[in-house]
């Protein structure tokens, strides 16, 4: 019976605990005046809110015995008659209680239950790697409810930074072009999920791609947030108008600009990230079809890199413009740069404390050795962090090999899939491969969607989201369009 009670219990927090064990038996009343021992005692207020806010109850804390957990890890033991918890930091307690509401149940054998009951037993937890990130877009399209969603999801799934790449929809006051017109974000908005995220326990990054996605679109939808409407700053950027034109001191100049405008706005956290991925189509204009390429992205990204660490702020950018396509030590990898261009040997003259975000969306197969790319960074002596999307296998994957190779950390990425099934896939693995490192993958997928599921209602709730559209991860559950056919 009791491996059964543990494993259904196990399967329930997302990610799971590194130990976690249950006992049949009297469970604990989450009720007023319950017995909480905490062992960090300035963390008392902010218990008593936590436990408010997710289980309207007024505990009873008494100073517990000190214990040595580690940093943003927690232990706690759970009787009948007390709850204690051991944590070293305020990290440690969110992420304490954000377990135990997870593994909290109503009572039973009731219409209207009045407490929530945990199960007796001892979970003692520490996550596997320092810096845990989602990448989060803000489209046009974007909902503001989907960006709240996830970034509470973060926070829940034990994350501790969220990404925040605006595509167009920041309006810069420095610069007002810089923006859709007609899709500009209100700036209270943007404060109010930077002050959210950073009040649940994230350092909130903003993001400005430096180097390519210059029309701040997808490619695929041939639409570019400020060539529309000002076609006399075309020189900014190539003719194209994907990459920024490297050569024309003009593009440093605003870019500058924009670039600390948002680390402002953000205030002032300790990572930028200065995008860098995907830059088709580099150097080609008149000007510098004349330089080498290889020189100009290095005095680039060298320039931004001085301008942040003036600041104490260390840049993250993408990986894949410093390898080149056809390069066999890369089969299977993603990978951007093109021989021509000679950025092969560019990563030698960058400065070392860049931090590399190598993104990997595939998974290892049998017999290779797993991700080559990831381990040429850490050999150069750059800072790395892995970065899957929707691939399970390869976010697990890549989580065990962060955890193993003591990497800095990873970024779950999410682009245009941040809804549905998918944002179960990121959030789910994402959390497992980020704090868990070695999770065996051992569930259902339906067991696994369902608790997940669970917990949306949750962060939906505390979010104060109602109605059919903002239910559960999808607008609707059907194409909106009838088809009546026949
Ligand atoms: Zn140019």
């Amino acid at each position: 019976m009791e491996k059964r009670t543990l494993e259904l219990l196990r399967q329930r927090l997302i990610p799971e605990p590194r130990i976690a064990d249950f006992r049949d038996g009297a469970p604990f009343v989450l009720e007023n005046g319950c017995r909480v021992e905490l062992s960090f005692p300035a963390s008392g207020e902010e218990c008593r809110r936590l436990f408010q806010a997710f289980w309207r109850t007024e505990p009873e804390i008494a100073a517990g015995p000190v214990a040595a957990v580690a940093p943003e890890g927690y232990d706690v033991d759970i009787t009948a008659e007390r709850l204690r918890i051991s944590v070293s930091d305020p990290a440690g307690l969110r992420h304490a209680l954000a377990t135990l509401r997870q593994l909290a149940e109503p009572e039973r054998n009731v219409l209207r239950f009045r407490h929530f009951l945990l199960a007796p037993g001892r979970i003692s937890d520490a996550p596997a790697l320092g810096f845990r990130a989602v990448h989060l877009c803000w489209f046009p399209e974007s909902r503001v409810e989907e960006l709240e969603r996830s970034i509470r999801l973060a926070a829940f799934y034990k994350f501790n930074a969220v990404v925040i790449e605006p595509w167009g929809v920041f309006p810069f006051a420095s610069h007002p072009e810089f923006c859709w017109p007609d899709r500009k974000v209100d700036r209270n908005e943007f404060s109010r999920l930077i002050g959210l995220g950073r009040s649940l326990g994230l350092e909130m990054v903003p993001q400005l791609n430096l180097l390519g996605h210059g029309s701040a679109s997808r490619v695929c939808s041939g639409k570019h947030f400020f060539l529309d409407a000002h076609p006399e700053l075309a020189a900014l950027q190539e003719p194209d108008g994907w990459a920024w034109c490297l050569s024309n001191p003009e593009t440093r100049r605003i870019l500058a600009d924009l670039a600390l405008e948002l680390h402002d706005f953000f205030g002032r956290p300790r990572h930028f990230h200065i995008g860098c991925d995907e830059a088709y189509n580099l150097a080609t204009c008149l000007a510098c079809r004349e330089r080498d390429p290889a020189q100009l992205v290095a005095g680039h990204i060298t320039f931004f890199h001085d301008l942040f660490a003036h600041r104490s702020t260390q840049c993250i950018m993408w990986h894949d413009m410093l390898l080149e396509i056809g390069d066999p030590r890369w089969e299977g990898c993603i990978v951007g740069g093109h021989d021509f261009n000679h950025l092969g040997e560019l990563h030698r003259s960058l400065p070392h404390d860049l931090l590399i975000a190598d993104w990997q969306y595939g998974k290892p197969h049998d017999g290779e050795v797993p991700w080559p790319t990831t381990r040429f960074f850490r050999e150069q002596g750059f800072p790395v962090v892995v970065c899957p999307w929707l691939e399970p296998e390869g976010t697990l994957s890549l989580g065990r090999f962060a955890a193993r190779e003591k990497l800095t950390g990873m970024i779950a990425t999410t682009w245009h899939m941040a809804t549905e099934v998918n944002l179960f896939k990121i959030f789910f693995f994402g959390a497992q491969g980020a704090w868990r490192g070695d999770y065996d993958d051992r569930f259902p997928w339906a067991d696994n969607l369902q608790q997940f599921n669970r917990h949306v209602r949750m962060v939906n709730r505390d979010a104060g989201f109602s109605g059919y559209q903002n239910s559960g991860t999808a607008v609707w559950q059907l194409p909106p369009e009838s088809s009546c056919v026949g």
